[in-house]
């Protein structure tokens, strides 16, 4: 059985579901930004943030922040030990450190201090900052050295008897990601992992191959928490976490969409429909399902099964409530009646 640890009131790991983080995008030294991005993040489902802590003076901001936000922080240290002592000292419940940075001798002390004040330590290796010497132990394979940089602080760890531990290892490449954490998922069992597909870009290719990667390790049973790294707002990361743990039945959050890609067959403008219906997903009980189909070929059908649904028609919109017809819109009344559709309010007088 996989260890469960705690960082604030979130559990990771054991029978947990899988977590969905996100890293502060602004400097700790612009503290009022950072509370409205921890504010931002906690309306997305965001449960973890990893924030950069470059310096131990910064260390009492951190502090400062964590008082006003109920958003768990990582305090995300490199080079420094000392920084990750004074993460520590002024209340982090976590902290990150990364062995491609951050040498073994530093880890004893760190570590006697983390177990004295139950801290949460995350050794999160990444391809890029891997050293020459764990490169060469590895004879240029990325994805070993990886596995090998986590291996020789997590043994030191365990030595130590500490088990608070969550284990990372993050490429961009997709192979190299998968690689990495399945030789760490066999050799540690018992320890949660964090996955990601790492500097993953902007747009539509960050958010595939972060889908791409993080789902070939989850469908092995593999990742306890994630990030999706998005050269984009955190909270976009935080979303698209949640829509690959939706596509994968992991997690359920808002309403689901279902909405056909439409064809010269369209009856609806769905995409106009879409774009009116994807501020109100949120809103709905997780795991409501919507179906907004262009014309009667499959839209009746997949509109039926739905919790919510909406057919395009020769002459406007049939709208579907749990399988049962409300009635036929005319296109341009759904504007107004959408929001009460989806709240539940619509009246039938207003049903054509
Ligand atoms: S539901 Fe109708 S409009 Fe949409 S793709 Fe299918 S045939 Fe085309």
């Amino acid at each position: 059985m996989k260890r469960q640890i705690k960082i604030g009131n979130v559990s990771i790991g054991g029978n947990a579901p899988v977590r969905v983080e996100s890293m502060l995008k602004v400097p700790l030294s612009q503290k009022e930004k950072c509370v409205e991005q921890c504010e931002r993040l906690l309306r997305e489902g965001c449960e973890l943030a990893r924030v950069a802590l470059p310096s131990a003076d910064l260390a009492e901001v951190l502090a400062w922040l964590n008082e006003r936000t109920s958003l768990p922080l990582m305090a995300d240290v490199h080079f420094d030990p000392e920084i990750a002592v004074a993460a520590m000292k002024a209340g982090c419940g976590s902290i990150r450190i990364n062995p491609g940075n951050m040498p073994l001798r530093n880890l004893t002390e760190m570590t006697r201090i983390a177990k004295e004040r139950e801290v949460v330590i995350r050794i999160g290796a990444n391809g890029g900052s891997l050293s020459a010497r764990q490169l060469a132990s590895a004879e240029g394979d990325r994805a070993a050295a990886l596995f090998l940089a986590v291996k020789e602080q997590a043994d030191l760890l365990l030595e130590h008897d500490f088990q608070n531990i969550i284990l990372s290892a993050k490429s961009s490449s997709v192979g190299d990601t998968v690689r990495a954490n399945t030789f760490i998922a066999q050799a540690y069992p018992h320890l949660p992992l964090h996955i990601g597909v790492t500097e993953a870009g902007p747009g539509d290719g960050g958010v595939v191959k972060s889908a791409v990667g993080i789902a070939a390790l989850l469908e092995q049973g593999i990742g306890d928490t994630l990030r999706v790294s998005l050269t984009d707002e955190p909270e976009r990361e935080v979303r698209v976490g949640y829509e690959i743990l939706k596509a994968l039945g992991r997690r359920a959050r808002g309403g689901d969409l279902i909405s056909c890609p439409t064809c010269g067959r369209r009856r609806a403008d769905v995409r106009k429909l879409v774009a009116l219906i994807e501020p109100m997903l949120s809103d709905l009980p997780d795991g409501t399902t919507v179906a907004v189909m262009g014309c009667e070929v499959n839209g009746p059908k997949e509109a039926k099964g739905a919790h919510l649904g909406i057919a395009g028609t020769p002459t406007g919109a049939v709208l579907f409530k749990e399988g049962v017809v409300l009635g036929e819109y005319e296109l341009e009344t759904l504007p107004k009646i959408l929001p009460e559709f989806f709240s539940g309010t619509i009246k039938s007088n207003q049903i054509r």
